[in-house]
């Protein structure tokens, strides 16, 4: 057999892998994560169908969303559980669409412990985790016993349903870390107390389902390689964890980052790209299994990279394969520029799994719905004008287009992107710089007829079969007297730089908006996305990472470019509706640069004095050099009517059909499901 030659941009990234008993083609592991089609048994033909397409794009090894060993290990209540035969028949269904496409795929075996959302949940000791309602039960010695059963169990019966592997999720704080860290483990018997005991249980488990699985299973060990909490392992003890499960029968180790309690966030847009690789690298003289890097890698160049530094075996990306199942085949035809990145934005994805909704992805609405958004070529092509290149416009006219219609695209300004535009432009959401790239590509490539500096009217759309109207949001303006006092502006024009912005501001509106716009005259100098040095002073994780439990040191403040105040007028905590796991670290960012954020916000006006609020009854005045209104949008729709009056077969998406709560999750997804039928 000739080797296959080596890749031109990738060499890395598309070199086979050896483990022994098989060989996996290229460095690419599509990293486990919950879809919430894991849990009914009615649910997994759409769950074969999304492995399916993900393995038709070239995953050299995928690993499913976690599976229970048992009721004990459950998620929350009846969440997928691998523990009888009865339930392997589904599985196979899965494991079959994946073979048929010459892929691999591994079970992730994960015992949720103290983090289960149920009365049932057991755990080293009866600690209560700090993110769960439920107090767990410590186990006894023949609890951990069966547990260490239940997860052999599981392993066999996966190999039974037809997986190549499986993965024992032993990391994030799920139930094997909690035995691994002394954070959660006070026992006094053989599995608690030093760091050998504490890491029997995983050891235990690794060695007893390679014993009852046999030489040629893969057998993933995810291993927690810097806790980020308080009473986390040393780097000595994970070291002497990864030498342990290699010599207990592991294939490969994936790396884990972060508890869930974590303060320090690990996957989110805002922490630099392959933040925590280096740490997996260190792990390079200490065992000889292939090592798998993992968070916050999302395109080949980052990949490669980490790879050709030559300490790490592989890389695991788990939400690009939900933006883009053909993420590997782009990259090996070095097609790298149609690639649909991935912006860990968790809107759709993390965020619905923890709201108990299907995951889904914001840049990729067919993600977990492959059997249901499908986009087929049209039987009758016919010519479509979409007015507004906003990211609605842009779902609409290229799923359009590659469905076969003829598609103009007419956008006013001088670039594609609407509000993103904007978006981008603030600190930690650079990543949004990559949705436009690739909606650029697009166009190109299915051949949309793009005419930038076109402001659409309802002469130029005279002669298409069908108009979409996808013309967005305007700013709503604010109505407290003094509201026309040039010192007052409007959010567009701070983020665009059409104005200059003083070194105190009073911004109104708490929501998605007003945050960023508070991100952004906050900080000064380089993001520190883009800077993993600043980002890891910022959040307090060791840069040295050896004796200190966790890797956490203390935070150092970033300075701050301005005096911030961020008010609201509803009662209570500013940034409650920010994104369910995000949320958290937008509110952390801007404490720690000191912006001040208030609710129960009256505006009594602005004057030579400052600006008069008062706040739950009591006066106040904010002395600022400007007042930025970020207080909503409302649709800017004004060509509807007149065109259907006239006749025109219109449709209105995005912004301009709804301006309330509108989010680029709803106008991508409103985009794409009408070209799906257009
Ligand atoms: P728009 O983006 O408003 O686009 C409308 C387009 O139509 C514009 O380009 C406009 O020039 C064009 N147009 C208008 N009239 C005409 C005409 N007559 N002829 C031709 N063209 C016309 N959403 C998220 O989901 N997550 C986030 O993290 C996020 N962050 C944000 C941060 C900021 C700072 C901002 C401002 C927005 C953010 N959003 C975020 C919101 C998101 O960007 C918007 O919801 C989304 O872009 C709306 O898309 P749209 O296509 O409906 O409208
Ligand atoms: P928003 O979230 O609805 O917030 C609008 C803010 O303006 C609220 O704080 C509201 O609070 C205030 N407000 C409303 N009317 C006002 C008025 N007449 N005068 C003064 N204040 C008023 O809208 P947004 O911030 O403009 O964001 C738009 C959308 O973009 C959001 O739906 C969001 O999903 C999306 N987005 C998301 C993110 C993200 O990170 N996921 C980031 C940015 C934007 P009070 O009524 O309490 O004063
Ligand atoms: Fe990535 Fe956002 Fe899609 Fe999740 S929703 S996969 S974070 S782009």
């Amino acid at each position: 057999m000739t080797a296959e030659p080596r890749h031109p941009l990738y060499p890395h990234l598309f070199a086979p892998l050896d483990l022994g008993f098989c060989t996996l083609p290229n460095r690419v592991l599509m990293g486990s994560m919950h879809t919430g089609l894991e849990d009914r048994a009615r649910d997994f033909a759409k769950l074969a169908a999304y492995f399916s397409e993900r393995a038709q794009g070239g995953v050299g090894l995928m690993v499913t969303g976690g599976f229970s060993p048992n009721i004990r290990g459950w998620l929350k209540p009846f969440s997928g559980t691998l523990s009888m035969r009865w339930q392997v028949r589904r599985h196979r269904q899965v494991t079959s669409a994946v073979h048929a496409n010459d892929a691999r795929l591994c079970l992730q075996i994960l015992h949720a412990g103290r983090y289960g959302y149920h009365p049932l949940q057991v755990a080293p000791t009866a600690l209560k985790a700090p993110i769960n309602p439920f107090s767990p039960k410590a186990l006894t010695t023949r609890g951990v016993e069966r547990q260490i059963a239940a997860f052999v169990r599981a392993a066999q019966l996966a190999r039974e349903a037809g997986y190549d592997g499986v993965e024992v999720m032993g990391s994030e704080g799920y139930l094997l870390n909690q035995f691994t860290a002394p954070r959660t483990n006070r026992r006094a018997d053989a599995w608690g107390g030093d760091a050998t005991n504490r890491m029997r249980f995983a050891v235990e488990i690794v060695r007893q389902i390679r014993e009852a699985c046999g030489p040629d299973f893969i057998l993933i060990y995810r291993l927690s390689m810097i806790d980020l909490v308080d009473g986390g392992l040393t780097w000595d003890e994970v070291v002497q964890q990864a030498r342990a499960v290699e010599a207990a029968g592991a294939s490969l180790i994936n790396t884990g980052v972060g508890w869930h309690e974590s303060r320090v966030p690990t996957i989110a847009t805002s922490v630099p790209r392959a933040a925590f690789s280096d740490i997996t690298a260190r792990l390079r003289p200490h065992v000889a299994l292939p090592l798998v890097a993992t968070n916050r890698i999302n395109t080949p160049d980052v990949a490669e990279r980490i790879l050709a530094g030559g300490d790490v075996d592989m890389v695991s990306m788990a939400r690009p394969f939900l933006a883009d199942p053909q993420w590997v085949a782009k990259a090996r035809t070095s097609r790298a520029d149609e690639i649909n990145t991935c912006i860990a934005c968790n809107q759709a994805c993390l965020d619905h799994v923890f709201q108990n909704r299907r995951a889904t992805c914001l840049v990729n609405p067919r993600a977990c719905h492959e059997t249901e958004l499908v986009y087929t070529k049209s039987d009758t092509p016919r010519r479509i004008a979409v007015v507004g290149a906003g990211v609605a416009g842009l779902a609409c006219a290229t799923v359009a287009a590659q469905r076969g219609h003829r598609v103009t695209l007419f956008e006013a300004s001088g670039a594609i992107g609407g509000q993103f535009n904007l978006a981008r432009r603030i600190p930690g959401k650079e990543e949004f710089n990559e949705t436009l790239r690739y909606y650029s590509r697009r166009i190109e490539l299915d051949g949309v007829d793009l005419r930038l500096n076109a402001h659409a009217d309802a002469a130029a759309l005279r002669g298409f079969d069908a108009v979409v109207l996808a013309t967005g949001v305007l700013p709503r303006a604010a109505n407290f007297p003094g509201h026309d006092d040039p010192r007052v502006l409007r959010y567009d024009d701070v983020l665009a730089g059409r104005v200059e912005v003083g070194p105190r501001v009073a911004i109104v509106g708490a929501g998605g908006i007003g945050y960023d716009v508070a991100e952004y005259l906050a900080h000064s100098g380089v993001s520190p996305a883009l800077d993993a040095a600043s980002w890891r002073r910022e959040w307090g994780v060791d840069p040295g990472y050896r004796d200190v439990r966790g890797g956490l040191i203390e935070p150092e403040s970033p300075p701050a470019a301005r005096r911030i105040w961020l008010l609201q007028r509803t009662q209570g905590r500013p940034g409650a509706r920010l994104g369910k796991t995000t949320g958290w670290i937008h509110r952390a960012s801007l404490k720690s640069r000191g912006v001040i954020a208030l609710g129960g916000v009256q505006y009594l006006g602005l004057d030579t004095a400052g600006f008069h609020l008062s706040i739950n009854g009591e006066s106040q005045t904010l002395d600022v050099d400007h007042v930025v209104v970020c207080a909503g949008q409302e649709s800017n729709n004004p060509l509807e009517t007149s065109l259907r009056a006239a006749g025109y077969a219109v449709h209105v998406i995005g912004g301009a059909d709804v301006a309330v709560e509108l989010d680029a999750k709803r106008a991508i997804a409103q985009g794409s499901r009408l070209a799906a039928c257009l």
